[in-house]
């Protein structure tokens, strides 16, 4: 043995010459490994291979052998010769390798490299997996095929910068299937450095986490909402309120809490089973969506109460309108597996932050409000505050009067003078509704009118006026005007979608023989803002029928003139406001004068209305305003009053002491 097998094996010459080899063996090399050597030598032939064997000190070791056959003259083998080399460490550095490529490919995660100037050396088979590219399509190019575009450049240069300074940067990031489809991935980069400290390669490991996102929002969407509604919970209830009620500190809103209770779910749910009883939780949910806007948030709070949640109001009218709403639609019928079910429900109302400014605490009132609901005959809503609930038993104390007051003959038509600003005389009259109640005397149309819209009485209500008024008016012509009395009758917004058109408006026309064109409907500026197509028609057919249009309280809403010239409007009111604003000193009158100029450049005739003083009536005429209406020529009154006082103005214009 030379000194490099000393050097190997641990052994010196001393300790083992004349010993057989066989003390080198681990154990590790098979037998079937020793006899082909064997018999390889004894046949005369050169044998090679690999033994593991152990050291003097017991470690093992790998050896590449050669053991030849030496022969003497006569061919008799009388010496072997064996040539070894200790291959540990180059076949641990193969079998990592190996195992190197095998993790490459078997590895669920994808993995592509670069060579340092980033062009693409390797993917592995779950990279073709996630991303759709095979090797062959990606090999050279730049890893920027698969980015998305989601992200920045200040994203990409907090990468490198991480990157080149730790050796490694992982995040979440958004890339680009082949498809084309976006898809979110964890990927995480390793630099790797040469002997000499270059950057040699990058090495990427990218997994597809859609699956996981996919999981995560589903766990926090169960986390949020109700498992057989879909509703958001309490617990999201009580995070949206809690925003809201700190927004509406900033922006002073009013916001307001809805409890519903169903009144019959109980019932249902003993006599007809679980299975109904969610049916009917599911379709409850259903027609309550239906109800409110997109962005209030309904809330199913447990068995079979639900949390309307209105943000940012405008006032408590609204939430008597939702209420209203859904007290009426769950009251109609179910349809459950072909059975007709009653559920009714009984709706609690506060309001923030009046009544409360916590969550909880608005729960609470809106619940013991709900409960009074219940106790005074459920199906009905209750406000917690009693002030508003006052309100509302007034309301609909007067909708019940007011549902009996058309048959009762208790409405009556008043008449206001219009008169003409230069020649002082009578060019019209504005129809406006009384309501004589028995019990209650007057009720002003300020609290009737906004009652009869909200109930749909105003339908009835405006054509019985129309019709009344253009009776009256034509009665009083033929003995006063001989066709030229004009007529003003007002008509509400809520008319238009309640039915009321041109055909409804000719047939009285027909009934009591008034003249199209000496009639002028009065309409708020809020429907002409109104987005709906038909509107336009609506009012062209009015004026197919020769009836003159008018914006009434002209100024006070949102409508400028530029605006009204889209529709067929030919008579503007400016608002009691303006005219009670004008003032001998200032030049308050520019605004009205503005006013004035504009409308007759678009052909429009201008009424003041609500002029009470001599100066008023001065200034007016001063400012070329075609038409004047106040307490100074005359109050509304009614027809008798109004034949009475047309001769009296008549004299008395005769006499010049106007
Ligand atoms: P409006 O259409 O603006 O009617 C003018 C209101 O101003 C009338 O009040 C009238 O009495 C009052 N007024 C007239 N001259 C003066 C004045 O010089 N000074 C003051 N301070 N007020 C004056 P009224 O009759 O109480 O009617 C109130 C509102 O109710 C009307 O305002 C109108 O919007 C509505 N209304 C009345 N009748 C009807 C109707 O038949 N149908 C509809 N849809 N609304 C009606
Ligand atoms: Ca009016
Ligand atoms: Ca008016």
């Amino acid at each position: 043995m030379n000194p490099k097998f000393e050097e190997v094996s641990g052994y010196e010459l001393a300790d083992i010459l004349g010993e057989n080899p066989n003390f080198l063996k681990s154990g590790y090399t098979s037998s079937n490994e020793y006899d082909a050597l064997w018999s390889d030598l004894l046949s005369g032939k050169s044998w090679k291979g690999v033994f593991n064997n152990r050291r003097k000190d017991g470690s093992e070791y790998w050896e590449s052998a050669s053991i030849s056959p030496i022969r003497d003259e006569l061919g008799e083998i009388t010496n072997l010769i064996a040539i070894k080399e200790d291959i540990t460490q180059q076949k641990k550095d193969n079998d990592n390798l190996k195992m190197a490529a095998a993790v490459f490919d078997a590895t669920q995660e994808g993995i592509m490299t670069t060579d340092a100037r980033l062009r693409i050396t390797a993917v592995n088979p779950a990279f073709t997996e996630i991303t759709g590219y095979t090797e062959n399509e990606v090999l050279g190019n730049s890893p920027a095929i698969i980015s998305s575009g989601k992200h920045d450049a200040d994203f990409y240069k907090n990468m490198w910068t991480v990157l080149l300074r730790d050796g490694r940067w992982s995040a979440e990031v958004w890339n680009k299937r082949k498809d084309g489809s976006l898809y979110p991935q964890s990927l995480s980069v390793t630099v790797v450095s040469d002997d000499r400290g270059e950057v040699s390669q990058y090495i990427a490991i990218l997994s597809d986490i859609s699956e996981r996102k996919a999981q995560e929002e589903k766990i926090h969407y169960q986390a949020y909402h109700d498992g057989l509604t879909g509703l958001p919970n309490r617990s999201l209830l009580m995070d949206r309120i809690e925003h809201d009620l700190e927004l509406a500190k900033r922006t002073a809103h009013v916001s307001s809490l809805l409890f519903v209770d169903l009144d019959r779910f109980k019932r249902v749910n003993d006599t007809m089973g679980h299975d109904v009883g969610d049916r009917l939780l599911e379709e409850v949910a259903e027609r309550l969506k239906s109800i409110v806007r997109a962005s209030d948030t309904i809330s199913r709070f447990g068995g079979d109460e639900f949390v309307v949640y209105l943000a940012d109001i405008s006032g408590p009218e609204d939430a008597v309108l939702v209420a209203e709403k859904i007290v009426e639609s769950l009251s109609n019928p179910f349809d459950l597996n072909g059975f007709e079910v009653f559920a009714g429900a009984s709706v609690g109302i506060a309001l923030a932050p009046n009544d409360a400014d916590r969550p909880d605490e608005l729960l609470r009132l809106a619940d013991l409000a709900m409960y009074k609901a219940k106790e005074s005959g459920r199906n009905q809503y209750h406000f917690f505050a009693l002030k508003m609930q006052d309100k509302v038993n007034r309301k609909l104390a007067l909708e019940n009067l007011m549902r009996k007051a058309l048959d009762n003959n208790e409405f009556e038509v008043f008449y206001q003078p219009i008169i003409d600003s230069v020649s002082k005389e009578i060019f019209g009259f504005e129809a406006l509704a009384r309501w004589k109640q028995p019990d209650e005397g007057m009720i002003p149309p300020s609290e009737f009118i906004p009652v009869a819209e909200e109930s749909g009485l105003i339908a009835p209500i405006g054509e019985w006026v129309l019709e009344q008024a253009c009776h009256d008016i034509s009665v009083l012509d033929s003995g006063h005007g001989n066709g030229k009395l004009h007529l003003s009758v007002n008509v509400s917004s809520r008319q238009y979608p309640l039915g009321f058109n041109a055909a409804s408006l000719n047939n009285i026309l027909v009934k009591t023989g008034f003249s199209g064109h000496l009639l002028s409907l009065e309409l708020t500026e809020s429907i002409l803002l109104e987005d709906d197509p038909d509107l336009l028609q609506w009012l062209s057919d009015f004026k197919e029928l020769g009836v003159n249009l008018s914006i009434d309280d002209f100024g006070t809403g949102y409508s400028s003139l530029s605006y009204l010239k889209r529709f067929p409007i030919n008579v503007l009111k400016i608002d009691q406001a303006f005219i009670a604003d004008l003032n001998k000193e200032d030049d308050s009158a520019s605004l009205v004068k503005a006013i004035i100029a504009m409308a007759r450049s678009l052909n429009m005739n201008v009424i003041a209305e609500g002029v009470e003083l001599q100066y008023q009536v001065e200034l007016i005429e001063h400012l070329t305003c075609h038409y004047m209406q106040g307490y100074y020529f005359a109050k509304p009154m009614s027809i008798a009053e109004l034949t009475e006082w047309i001769a009296n103005y008549k004299l008395m214009l005769s006499k010049k002491d106007l």
